[in-house]
C-alpha cells in the first residue's frame, strides 16, 4: 500500500459495504449498554456468563492494584512475573486439569507464540478452513507448510496428513468455531493426531467456561494427551482478559524457553491475574449462570425454527443468523438498531464470501426478556 493509495482503498472498502469502524461504548460490558450515544439492548459481546462487570472481579481487582500496582513492568523472563501470576496459572492448569499452565497477554499472542515455538520450516500445519484468524497468523509465521481442510471434514484431513511429507506435524483447530458456534469433532482429530504422530492444538477460545461444567472442552470430551496443546481465552466467558496455555510441565517449558509473543513483550498487569482467580470461582460456584446461557439458546433457537432464517448447528451462546449478502446483513443490523436492538453484522474477510451474518451472542448476563424481546423485533422484521 503506498500512501496515495489510501482514500480510494478506502473508498473501494465502502462501495462493497465492508468499511469498518469501532462502535463507541459509553458505560460498561453488559447488555444493556450505550453504544455511539444511544442506548441499546446488545447481543454483540463475548462475556457469555456475564462475568465482565461483575462486582467481586471488579474488587479483586481493585484489591491487587492496592497489592500489585498497576504495571508488569518487564517480560516475564525479565522481571515480570509475579506470586499472583503463578498461582492463577496454577489454578487455571487445575481447573482444566492439565499439569501447568502459562498465562498469555491474549489469545491472539498465544496462537502466534505457541505454533511458532512447535513447528517451523521442514514441519507441516493443518488447519480446519474455519478457524479463527489468530491460528491462521500463527502458522503463517511458522513458515511450517500450511495446508487448511475443507471444514470439519475429516477425510480431507486425513487426505493431507497423509501427501504431505513433514518432520513434525500440528493440526490446528478451534474448539468451538467462532463465527458459526458449532464444533470441532475432537475425539475423531485426537485419532487422527496419533495416527500422522502430530499435535492437536485445541483453541478453546468459545468453549472455555461453557462446556465440561465451564472447564472447557478438553474435560467435554477427556481429551488430556500428550499430544493435546490447550488454549484458552480469558476475555471471553471469564470476564477478564488475556489467555493461557496447558499441557504437560515439559510443553510449558519449552513454551517459557521458546514463545517469541511470551518472551518480546511485557507482562500483563497482575491485578489481572487476580481477576481471573475470582472469575474461576465464579465460573464454579455460579453453575446457574451457564444454565441461564442454555434456557436463552433454546429460546432463540426453537422461536427462529419456523421462519426462512438460516440457523447454524449451535448449541453455544454463539447464534449466528446467515443472511448471504452484506447490504442485506447490514440493513437487517440497521432495521434492529432502529428498535434497539445492537446485533454485529459479519461480513467477509471474517466470513467466507456470500455468508455475511447476523451473529447474534447470548449471555448469563441477558434476562429471559431481553432474548423475547431480539426474538419479537426479528418476528417482525421478516413478517
Ligand atoms: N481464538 C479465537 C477462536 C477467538 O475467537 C479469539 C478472539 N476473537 C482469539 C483466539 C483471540 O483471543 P484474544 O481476544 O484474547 O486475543
Amino acid at each position: 500500500m503506498r500512501p496515495d493509495e489510501i482514500e480510494s482503498a478506502l473508498q473501494g472498502l465502502a462501495d462493497e459495504h465492508r468499511l469498518r469502524r469501532r462502535p463507541l461504548l459509553s458505560g460498561p460490558q453488559e447488555p444493556r449498554v450505550k453504544i455511539d450515544g444511544r442506548d441499546y439492548l446488545a447481543f454483540a459481546s463475548n462475556d457469555y456468563l456475564g462475568l465482565a462487570n461483575h462486582p467481586a472481579i471488579r474488587q479483586a481487582m481493585q484489591q491487587a492494584i492496592d497489592e500489585w500496582g498497576v504495571g508488569g513492568g518487564a517480560s516475564a523472563l525479565v522481571a515480570g512475573h509475579f506470586d499472583i501470576q503463578q498461582q492463577a496459572e496454577a489454578a487455571l492448569a487445575e481447573f482444566v486439569g492439565c499439569e501447568a499452565a502459562l498465562l498469555f497477554g491474549a489469545g491472539y499472542a498465544a496462537n502466534l507464540g505457541v505454533i511458532t515455538s512447535l513447528v517451523g520450516r521442514g514441519d507441516a500445519v493443518f488447519a480446519d478452513r474455519l478457524n479463527h484468524a489468530s491460528l491462521n497468523d500463527g502458522c503463517l509465521l511458522s513458515r511450517a507448510t500450511f495446508k487448511r481442510f475443507r471444514h470439519n471434514d475429516l477425510e480431507h484431513l486425513e487426505q493431507l496428513l497423509r501427501d504431505t511429507p513433514a518432520r513434525s506435524r500440528l493440526i490446528a483447530v478451534d474448539a468451538v468455531y467462532s463465527m458459526d458456534g458449532d464444533e470441532a469433532p475432537l475425539r475423531e482429530l485426537l485419532q487422527l493426531a496419533e495416527r500422522y504422530d502430530a499435535w492437536l492444538y485445541l483453541d478453546d477460545a468459545h468453549g472455555f467456561g461453557l462446556l465440561g461444567e465451564g472447564r472447557g472442552a478438553l474435560v467435554e470430551y477427556a481429551l488430556h494427551h500428550p499430544r493435546v496443546v490447550y488454549m484458552a481465552t480469558l476475555g471471553k466467558a471469564a470476564g477478564v482478559a488475556g489467555a493461557f496455555v496447558a499441557g504437560s510441565r515439559q510443553l510449558i517449558a519449552w513454551l517459557v524457553n521458546t514463545a517469541r509473543t511470551l518472551i518480546f513483550t511485557t507482562a500483563h498487569p497482575p491485578a489481572q491475574a487476580a481477576a481471573v482467580l475470582q472469575a474461576l470461582q465464579l465460573m464454579e460456584q455460579e453453575k446457574w449462570r451457564r444454565e441461564l446461557v442454555k434456557r436463552h439458546i433454546s429460546l432463540l433457537r426453537e422461536g427462529l425454527r419456523a421462519t426462512s432464517f438460516a440457523l447454524c448447528s449451535s448449541r453455544s451462546p454463539i447464534q449466528p443468523i446467515i443472511i448471504g449478502g452484506n447490504k442485506e446483513t447490514l440493513q437487517l443490523a440497521a432495521a434492529l438498531r432502529e428498535r434497539g436492538i445492537w446485533v454485529p453484522a459479519i461480513r467477509p474477510p471474517t466470513v467466507p464470501a456470500g455468508s455475511a451474518r447476523l451473529r447474534v451472542s447470548l449471555s448469563a448476563g441477558h434476562t429471559h426478556d431481553d432474548v423475547a424481546e431480539l426474538l419479537a423485533v426479528l418476528l417482525m422484521l421478516i413478517c
